[in-house]
Formats: structure tokens, C-alpha cells, sequence
């Protein structure tokens, strides 16, 4: 059966689609079909609610069940938000990582709808301008780095907790560049290490 949760520390990581639009060169989808020993390339086709809700069991039992895995979690945004729903009926917490086109995807802003029921987002920045962004991440659709930014703003305007993260790999001045980016959109900053899909 395909692993459509996995856990690593005390966060449940909740896989749902291999659908993303980038391809960034760091991503664990370049370099193997496993990440912490979890095979994560759904094989069946994506979860059902139910399949997930099922393997999710307690969410009160982790920190955090988390949106993430191996592809954009947002292609899947009405799965998405029926179970945070029932993460929140059973007081667990819920956070998305995003690369941040979930309004390019949908044609539409959607911020106002991740409102109440993500307790936190974090969405990928990884370059300091467009042509980096390009360059590094590889995207699909048109106007990606500027998608990203908009949605974050609305992230922001919409009330909800977010930051932005960058990948350790860049070096240390582009991630300058990268926080000033994220100074100018009132958002934080993190640096992550090069281990992970968002
Ligand atoms: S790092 Fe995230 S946004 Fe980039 S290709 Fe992998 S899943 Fe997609």
C-alpha cells in the first residue's frame, strides 16, 4: 500500500498527490524514490479522505499533522481542507508546506479559504529574484515567483501564520537577498537544510 502519512519526530506528514508544479533541482523527487526510508511516489493513485483520515488515526498524538510529501499539496485543496476539519474536530494542529502557486493552480486567490483551517503555512521562496527562481525550481506555469509571492501576502492579509523558507544550498548571500525579499512582504524568514521537499 502507498504511504500517504509518515512520521518523522513528533509531526505526522500527510502525502497526498505527486502533482507539483516545479521541479527543483534540490528536491528529494530529482534525486531518489525515498525519503527517510519512506517510499513516498504514490504508485495507486491519490488518497481518498477516508485513506487518509483512516492513516491518520489521532491527530491530537503529533505536534503537527503537516501537508506536504512528495508533490503540492494545494492541486488537492477541497481533500486538503475537509481534513483539516477533522483535525481540528479532534484538537490536533495543521500546517501546509507550500510552494506557493496554489493560486496560479486554482486560477483564483485562495488564502481565504486555507483561513481557520491551517494553523500555519510555509511556503518555499529558495531564490532571491524570478530568474534564479526559474533557474533553481524549474516551474511549470507562468509568473510562478510572483504567484508565490502574491499568495504569500494574502497568506498574511488573510490572518494566518506563515513564513517563508529557504534551502541552506543557496549560500549565504543570496538567503540576504531572500530575506529581504521576505522583510518587504512582512513575513519571516527560515533556513532549512537540504533535506526535503519544502
Ligand atoms: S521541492 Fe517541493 S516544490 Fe520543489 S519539486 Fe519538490 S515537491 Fe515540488
Amino acid at each position: 500500500m502507498d504511504t500517504c502519512v509518515y512520521q518523522i519526530g513528533n509531526n505526522l506528514y500527510v502525502n497526498m498527490t505527486n502533482r507539483c508544479s516545479n521541479r527543483c533541482a534540490f528536491c528529494v523527487r530529482e534525486q531518489s524514490g525515498e525519503y527517510e526510508g519512506y517510499s513516498l511516489w504514490l504508485k495507486e493513485g491519490e488518497p481518498t479522505v477516508e485513506q487518509i483520515v483512516g492513516s491518520i488515526g489521532n491527530p491530537a498524538a503529533y505536534h503537527e499533522i503537516v501537508f506536504c510529501g512528495y508533490g503540492e499539496p494545494t492541486y488537492r485543496l477541497n481533500e486538503m481542507l475537509q481534513i483539516c476539519d477533522f483535525v481540528h474536530i479532534c484538537h490536533g494542529k495543521t500546517r501546509l508546506n507550500t510552494n506557493g502557486h496554489g493560486n496560479l493552480i486554482h486560477g483564483r486567490p485562495i488564502a481565504r479559504e486555507l483561513a481557520g483551517k491551517l494553523d500555519s503555512v510555509n511556503i518555499s521562496l529558495n531564490a532571491p529574484d524570478e530568474a534564479e527562481y526559474n533557474e533553481l525550481c524549474r516551474p511549470a506555469l507562468g509568473g510562478a515567483f510572483e504567484g508565490m509571492l502574491a499568495f504569500a501576502r494574502d497568506c498574511k492579509n488573510a490572518g494566518i501564520r506563515c513564513w517563508f523558507s529557504v534551502v541552506d544550498c543557496i549560500g549565504q548571500e543570496k538567503i540576504e537577498r531572500c530575506r529581504a525579499i521576505a522583510d518587504s512582504v512582512g513575513i519571516p524568514l527560515r533556513v532549512r537544510e537540504m533535506i526535503h521537499n519544502e
